[in-house]
């Protein structure tokens, strides 16, 4: 017997038929003697559009009202949850994050957990039920419903794993695994058994949504064991067969490969702040009033100054690119810089493993690469495990698949 963790996603949860093969799949492993505990997702669109609905209303509106319209999604499912395995005669009852409770930190939109009392889901759980948990929800401080940004699920259900101490938290999804990358993208993109915590967190930090950000950290520090799989066995799940991806520690993993995925984002844009005087004191006048309104800069570059005037450089997220510019013009006296400009029209193509740590020439493959396909390098980043380039949008694809080729990745 074991205890486990299941999360389904908004695909897997996407109409009644698959809320009914969802509930089939649960009544199996509850029926194998497991104590189970599901954590769901709103059904596939939904929270775009109960985002969209707060955007139009006002883009600037109350992040503590937004995240109680776009919590809702996960309230449908849940209780849809409950309802079709008790219809197979499973016990069962839905969770709202408030009445766990799972507490979080006050950054609506945003929250991060801080705590989930499992006392209430444990006693449940033993008695035969089976937990349905509302993902990407919980409470605040204030005593009102938070979300924890998007793909939030996936840190519910491991933190949830980690609270309950589950042997197993298995994340069911729309691709079998975690792929070399994206597969939508990359037909010949290879499925990965196993991939170590800090290549899934450097992934995902760079695009690869499969799972969030948040989930790989939370998996990690609180040792839990996270599995990728497939919540469709009916063949409609692109690549192989089960089971999916193991999330496991660098020494469980025997062949290292130097790369061992590439990711993209589009969420970027670009944010030029020319003619800024060459001084001590000017990157923190930029960046300070930026940081103060939660705008996260990623990668930066700084020209070398001519005239004793120079051009920083920085990426940030797309939708936060109206606030930065309003916070830069707002400042624009105290830092001395003569104009903005503005780019959207970018894409971060990131090549991820663990290898790199001691191979050289894994940069100079890339930069050699995205030449002969005619990109042009905008900006750099390096980490220790992880290099990233901005290029134009429209290269996207032409670039993710021609480094897949030249890292041997292709199936
Ligand atoms: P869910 O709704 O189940 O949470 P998501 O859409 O959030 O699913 O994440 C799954 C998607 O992540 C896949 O459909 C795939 O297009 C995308 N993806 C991006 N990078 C990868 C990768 N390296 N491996 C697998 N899937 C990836
Ligand atoms: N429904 C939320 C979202 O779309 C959370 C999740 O699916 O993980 O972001
Ligand atoms: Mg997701």
């Amino acid at each position: 017997m074991a205890r486990i963790v299941m999360k389904f996603g908004g695909t897997s949860v996407a109409d009644l038929d698959r809320i009914r093969n969802v509930a089939a799949r649960i009544k199996r492993e509850v029926e194998a003697g497991n104590e189970v505990a599901v954590v769901v997702s709103a059904m596939a669109g939904a929270t775009n559009q109960l985002v969209a609905w707060c955007a139009q209303l006002s883009t600037l509106h109350d992040a503590r009202e937004y995240d109680s319209v776009v919590s809702t999604g996960e309230q449908v499912t849940s209780g849809l949850m409950a309802i079709a395995l008790q219809t197979l005669g499973v016990k069962a009852r839905s969770w709202q994050g408030w009445q766990i409770p799972l507490e979080t930190d006050l950054a609506h939109g945003k929250a991060r957990i801080e705590h989930i009392a499992g006392e209430r889901l444990l006693a449940s759980m033993r008695s035969g039920e089976v937990s349905v948990v509302a993902g990407f929800q919980g409470i605040g401080p204030d005593g009102r419903i938070t979300t924890l940004g998007r793909g939030g699920s996936d840190t519910s259900a491991v933190a949830l794993a980690a609270a309950l101490k589950a042997d197993r938290c298995d994340i069911y999804t729309d691709v079998d695994g975690v792929y070399t990358t994206d597969p939508r993208i990359v037909p010949r993109a290879r499925k990965l058994p196993r991939i170590a915590y800090e290549e899934m967190l450097e992934l995902a930090s760079v695009g690869a949504k499969v799972l969030q950000t948040r989930s790989v950290e939370l998996a990690m520090k609180q040792r839990v064991r996270v599995q990728v799989l497939s919540s469709f066995d009916d063949g409609t799940s692109l690549g192989g067969d089960l089971p999916g991806t193991l999330v496991v520690d660098e020494d469980e993993i025997v062949e290292k490969e130097i790369v061992s995925g590439i990711a993209y984002s589009r969420d970027e844009a670009k944010l030029t702040v020319r003619g800024v005087p060459d001084q001590p004191g000017i990157a923190a006048a930029i960046f300070g009033p930026l940081s103060a309104a939660s705008i996260n800069v990623d990668m930066i570059v700084q020209d070398v100054s001519a005239d004793g005037t120079t051009d920083l450089t920085f990426t940030l997220s797309r939708s936060d690119l109206p606030r930065a510019m309003k916070v830069l013009e707002e400042n624009k006296a105290k830092v001395g810089f003569a104009t903005l400009a503005a780019d959207k029209a970018v894409a971060k193509i990131s090549v991820v493993g663990v290898g790199m740590r001691s191979h050289a020439g894994v940069a100079s493959t890339m930069f050699q690469t995205l030449a002969t396909k005619g990109i042009n390098v905008q900006v750099i980043s390096t980490s220790e495990i992880k290099v990233s380039v901005l290029i134009a949008e429209e290269y996207t694809e032409l670039a993710v698949r021609a480094l897949h080729t030249a890292y041997g990745l292709d199936a």
